[in-house]
Parts: C-alpha cells; structure tokens; sequence
C-alpha cells in the first residue's frame, strides 16, 4: 500500500521509532499487528533489511551496502518474502519462475491468497544456509491471507525454527490468524502517528497540506491509507460530493473503484449516517457533506447488506452490474425519510 515505487524512500518518523524500539529487543519472530494504513509492510521490511545489513546501527539498516542495495532491488537470496501473488505484483517482487509463467501463459490469475506452492518454497528457503553468512529472513504479509494448510505449514517452521532464520509476520488483521502462530511469535501493535506527524510526512510525499487534512479525514486517520487515496486521485472536493452524488444515484460517483473499493467507500458513508442519525459526529465524511439521514433501522439493513456484499465483492460476476446494484441500494436508503 505505500513505499509501492519508493524503496529507498525513508520511513516515516513515527515507524523509525518503532523500527529501533523493536531492533532493541531480541526475538526470532515478530508479529506486527494493527488496522490496515499504519504501515506494517513498512516496518516489516525496515526489521529485515536492519537485520540482514552489513553495517547496521541501533537505528536501522545502513541503506548502502550490498545487502541493502540487494533488497532495494528486490533480490537478496537471503530474504524470502511470502504475500499473495497480486501484493508481490504490487510491491514489486518478483513471482517464482513456474507462478511467473502459469500467470503470463493466461493458466490463471495471480492469487490474492498466499499459495501453498509459494509456503513450500519458503519452507525449503528456511532449510538453506544463508548465503550471505548474516542468516536469513522470512517476512509474511498480510498474514492473515494464509489459509489453513498454508498457516500450518508456517507453524511447523515456527515452532522448530531453523537457527538462523527470522520471522516478522505482518498483519492488517491478526484476529484471523491461528493463535498457535500468534503465540509463538512475539506481538507488535502498530502505533498510532500524531496528526501533526502524518502531516508532515504526506507533504514530504507530495500531498498538499490543504488536501491532507480531508484524504486524512477520508481515510479514517490512517496515512499509509490517505497516501493510497491521494495517488489515487481523490480530491478533497470529490470526497466531499460523493454523499450527495450518491443520494442522486449517480454511478459515476464509484465508476473508477473496484467493486471492493465501492463497497468500502459505501461502508464509510453507512457508518457516518448511523452515526449522524445517532447524534454522534461522522468519522470520515463532514457533517455538512452528509444527507439528512433516514430511519436508524434503514441504516442498521444496509449495513448489514454492505457486510454481505464485502464478502463477495473480490469476485463479482459483473463488476459493472454490481456497481449499479450498490448505487441504487445507496441513493434508496440516502433518500428514504426518517
Ligand atoms: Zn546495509
């Protein structure tokens, strides 16, 4: 979600905190765990890349040396990065040759799971001698992608692990994973950056401070997700329409989000309108952005509906149809009257 085309880019000021705090501590396995847009794939890669260094200080990895500069592009043979095929492709890492050519060859399509095959390898990888002589590093996101054969392949290298592999598991949420794993590594929440210092650093990432605040906002706080939205394109002003665009049934409010993008903006909007018809203040939209809100009961049914509708939206038949279909749902709620 961030660091996509900046490798070498630093870490945000409140991860290097983390970064060394955790760099401090003894322990084989990490879990970094915490809603998503805090930056746990960051501070993930940060650990290995500290602890696979030739010159590495309190504070993190040297960023120059020839581990370092192996990493940054993406081919240190003692690191072995374990995500579902579609985060490989969009953080940059290279797919195993076979995976590479059943997707080019249109047998399938990158999994959105951590596969059994790529499990396999990365057990196998933990069984090498580390090439490099500084031992070797598993690193898992988003960990909770494993299925159940997948985690206890895991949990097998977990619980007997070879000397000089170390683990860091990151996770956007951990409640899914087996407690077995969670036990047996040791547990990071990720922290929680002061507005002044999400700020900073989304300016730092060419955000104007005038649009920082409302992606912010937008995001429900999360930077790492607030930076996702600005590359996006979303605009201040585009955000702050949407409600009443909604209300009007206009698809092309959603036309450029993915049906799981659509049913999370619209997740948003439902949670502000209860909130709204509550009394209580809106967490991601302005209040002055929001329609008049209808019953409370009408509210509570498309929420349920959305949470129904998430579980299936990674896979729509019709991804155009079923964005009209939650555009109607949401301008007939957005205009039945309390
Ligand atoms: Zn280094």
């Amino acid at each position: 979600m961030s660091g996509v085309d900046t490798p070498m880019a630093a870490l945000a000021p409140w991860l290097q905190r983390q970064s060394a705090a955790l760099l401090a501590q003894r322990g084989h396995a990490w879990l970094l765990q915490g809603p998503s847009g805090l930056g746990q794939y960051d501070l993930a890669l940060a650990l290995v890349r500290a602890w696979l260094c030739e010159a590495s200080t309190p504070q993190g990895a040297c960023a120059d040396c020839a581990s370092c500069h192996a990493i940054d592009v993406r081919t240190h043979a003692d690191l072995c990065v374990l995500m579902p095929e579609t985060d490989m492709i969009a953080l940059g890492w290279p797919l195993s040759e076979k995976a590479q050519t059943e997707i080019d060859d249109k047998k399938r399509k990158p999994s959105r799971e951590i596969r059994v095959e790529a499990m396999r390898d990365a057990v196998e990888f933990t069984q090498r001698t580390s090439a490099r002589g500084r031992g070797k590093a598993l690193l898992v996101y988003p960990a909770e992608r494993m299925n159940h054969v997948t985690a206890n392949a895991l949990l097998k290298t977990l619980e007997e692990p070879p000397g000089d592999t170390r683990f860091v598991l990151a996770s956007e949420a951990a409640h899914l994973l087996l407690p077995t794993i969670r036990s047996r590594c040791l547990g990071h929440t990720m922290v929680w950056p002061e507005l002044d210092a999400m700020r900073g650093w989304l300016a730092e990432q060419g955000v104007a401070p005038a649009q920082a605040e409302a992606l912010l906002r937008a995001a429900g706080g999360r930077p790492g997700d607030a930076l996702a939205l600005a590359r996006g394109g979303l605009t201040p002003e585009r955000w702050a329409s949407l409600p009443r665009a909604l209300a009007r049934g206009d698809v092309a409010a959603l036309s450029d989000a993915s049906p799981a993008d659509a049913v999370a903006v619209l997740q948003k909007l439902c949670h502000d309108m209860l909130a709204a018809a509550v009394g209580a203040q809106p967490r991601y939209f302005s209040a002055s952005d929001l329609p008049k809100p209808p019953r409370l009961g009408r509210l509570t049914r498309w929420a349920r509906e959305l949470a129904r509708t998430a579980r299936t939206a990674e896979h729509p038949f019709n991804a155009g149809l079923m964005l009209e279909m939650l555009v109607s749902q949401a301008r007939n709620v957005l205009n039945s009257r309390a």
